[in-house]
């Protein structure tokens, strides 16, 4: 993605670009790939969202012209075991008082537990931007300091934060926690709104998007396998047996890769760790629900999408340590069981197709302390710079930071080569 990204924002600005992929297909981690064995069906490595405060990606979308293709959804499903299903979406007043009728309805949490959540916003609002410490203490940390029950920490903080940040309370960086509640919940009055992709994520970068950047060229099965520097410059890029040269290079590898290929950078990847997601395909021979999504409470499984009239449900669980080692027909019980705990039809339903992805190198983990260490676009190497949405690009590991990462290399790049550009879009507060 953040190549991608990249390689669109130079391209639309008359640079002419070459992509250099791995593997035989782009997206990277955020991909679609035909269902494996099966074949017939097109299937999302796992379920990708955005919010509507993401205005990176939707503009890298736009440039590909294929912004249309994401649905954006204004009503949040809690599910609690049991099937009691609260409902959190905007009214009319405005931000930050959007959510105050939706908010003070939800069943799955109790008026103690919404007046602790209503007080740690609050101090969210106060200490945002002002507090010097964030990155140094955890999520969990600093909702203990605010007094927060149970409830609230595990059914509302958790419940948004883990997903969207993928990784546990109790291992987030604050700063991260702040980051998703101030721009998605607090910042504007639609921000919240959840966009997911109409069609399969591969979709979103097929051939045709790019048909109108005739100077983005893509070498796809083209592993680089090194980037030779001399006299403290790249000199030449190799990629399966050819040399490659240019004026600027860009590496929009994962952190794990990058020493491998440009030693010479000697970047240390200590201290980065990788956090886990894994999601579960499965397709039944009933429909379950009619719901199109629901983030499913006080249960391994955190969300449920709805891909096809209920028949074919996504489930995803980020910070997904616990299921690591376990085996796939475990995961699969597993899921099957605590559906049944949401969706009655589900203990009586057959199985017709099953698929779990486990991603074990999802992401990387946001822990504190993490920041300092991601580097910025610019590198001691003149003419290389870094993207992916492990660099410093303000934002954790997503589709929106992988964007940035990609825009602000493309703007070093415009900058070296003395036409700066502006493509980053500021945050909407
Ligand atoms: C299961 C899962 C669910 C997720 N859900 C969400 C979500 O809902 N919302 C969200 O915003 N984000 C989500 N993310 C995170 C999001 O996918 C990533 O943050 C984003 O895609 C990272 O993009 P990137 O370009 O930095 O890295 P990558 O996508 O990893 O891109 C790196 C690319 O480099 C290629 N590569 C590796 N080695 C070489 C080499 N030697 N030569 C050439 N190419 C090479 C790889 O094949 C890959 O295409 C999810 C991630 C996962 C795994």
């Amino acid at each position: 993605m953040a190549g991608l990204a990249t390689a669109a924002a130079l391209g639309d600005a008359g640079f002419q670009v070459d992509l250099f992929e791995a593997r035989g297909f782009l997206g990277g981690r955020a991909t679609s790939y035909p269902l494996p064995g099966d074949g017939s069906e097109i299937i999302d490595n796992c379920q990708h969202l955005i919010l509507r405060c993401c205005v990176n990606i939707m503009d890298f979308y736009k440039r590909l012209d294929v912004a249309d293709r994401i649905h954006f959804h204004k009503k949040f499903y809690f599910m609690e075991p049991g099937g009691q299903t609260s409902v959190l979406s905007a009214g009319k007043l405005p931000a930050p008082f959007h959510f105050a009728g939706s908010f003070w309805k939800l069943a799955c949490l109790g008026l103690g537990d919404k007046l602790s959540i209503a007080r740690g916003l609050m101090a969210l609002r106060r200490e945002y931007g002002r507090r010097q410490d964030l990155d140094r203490i955890t999520m969990l940390d600093w909702l203990r300091e605010k007094g927060q029950t149970e409830p609230a920490i595990r059914r509302f903080w958790g419940q948004v934060l883990v997903s969207a940040v993928n990784e546990e309370l109790d291992r987030m960086a604050a700063s991260h926690g702040f980051q998703v509640f101030w721009l998605g919940f607090l910042a504007g009055s639609n921000s919240y709104q959840m966009g997911i992709p109409a069609v399969p994520l591969g979709d979103l970068y097929a051939p045709e998007a790019w048909k109108r950047m005739g100077n983005v060229r893509f070498n796809l099965r083209t592993p680089v396998d090194r980037v030779v520097v001399g006299d403290g410059s790249v000199q030449v890029v190799e990629a399966s047996g050819k040399r490659h040269m240019a004026d600027y290079y860009i590496s929009a590898l994962p952190f794990e890769r990058l020493p491998a290929v440009v030693p010479d950078l000697g970047f240390d990847i200590t201290g980065f760790e990788h956090s886990p997601i894994t999601g579960i395909h499965l397709w039944f021979d009933r429909s379950l629900t009619q719901l199109p999504h629901a983030t499913l409470l006080d249960r391994t499984i955190q969300w449920m999408f709805n891909k096809s009239g209920g028949r074919y449900l996504q489930l995803v669980v980020s910070a997904s340590r616990s299921l690591v080692d376990m085996s796939r027909n475990d995961i699969i019980a597993l899921a099957l069981k605590e559906l049944a705990d949401f969706f009655p039809r589900a203990s009586e339903a057959k199985i017709e197709k099953a698929h779990v992805v486990k991603e074990v190198r999802a992401t990387f983990s946001a822990k504190p302390g993490l920041e300092q260490l991601r580097p910025a676009s610019a590198t001691k190497i003149p003419n290389l710079f870094l993207a992916g949405d492990w660099t410093r690009c303000g934002w954790p590991a997503t589709m929106e930071g992988a964007v940035r990462s990609g825009y602000l290399a493309a703007e070093a790049v415009t900058s070296a080569a003395g036409e700066p550009r502006k493509f980053l879009l500021a945050d909407i507060a």
